[in-house]
């Protein structure tokens, strides 16, 4: 299992080639590859979390690193200036990646999950102001938000960030990856079907 395989993902052929290129506004050019087996076309980004991001992946990433730094929805919009709509579409694609990479950490080794992002959440929660209290819906959207937060926390906190005590990546620990991820490579990583 390779979390960067470029193989058909219709029939998982690695009989691919680079058919052309196109360019993003933003993100940079992505090769169109076809398939020999199977005869499809796809591209590069086809199912991750990259795939028709509209706004700059530095900058996305800058805003969901200050997220999983405990860094509340209301203080990153208006930090940031980005709409909180656009923020959890990004925590949602990355997070909707967790199934590939408990598969992928599941064929390694057994998987402890080293989560520390309750505490900081629930710290984030009480500091907010009443005046930014805009009623339930934004309250329900932010519950929904934490939720896939976790998950964002649990690929952060396994995948790329060094733990704060082994000061190692602790996918790398338990020998699943041999280096950490960098948040680029998180988001070129296909979705497990
Ligand atoms: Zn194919």
């Amino acid at each position: 299992m390779d979390l960067f395989s470029q193989n058909c993902p219709c029939c998982d052929s690695a009989k691919v080639d680079v058919r052309t290129r196109y360019v993003t506004q933003h993100n940079g050019t992505h090769p169109i590859y076809h398939c020999r087996s199977c005869d499809i076309y796809f591209s590069e980004t086809f199912a991750t979390p990259m795939a028709g991001l509209r706004t700059p992946l530095s900058r996305i990433i800058e805003v969901l690193k200050a997220r999983t730094e405990g860094q509340g929805l209301n203080a990153t919009a208006r930090i940031f200036g980005v709409s909180k709509k656009s923020m959890i579409d990004w925590e949602w694609r990355l997070s909707k990646l967790k199934p590939a990479l408990t598969l992928y950490g599941l064929c390694h080794q057994f998987l402890s999950l080293v989560i520390e992002g309750d505490e900081l959440y629930t710290k984030v929660h009480h500091n907010t102001a009443a005046s930014e209290s805009e009623g339930w819906s934004i309250v329900l959207m932010e519950r929904s938000s934490r939720l896939r937060t976790l998950d964002l926390q649990w690929l952060v906190h396994n995948f790329v960030r060094v733990h704060f005590t082994t000061k190692v990546i602790p996918a790398v620990k338990l020998g699943i990856l041999e280096v950490g991820l960098s948040w680029i490579e998180l988001f070129s990583i296909r979705y497990a079907f």
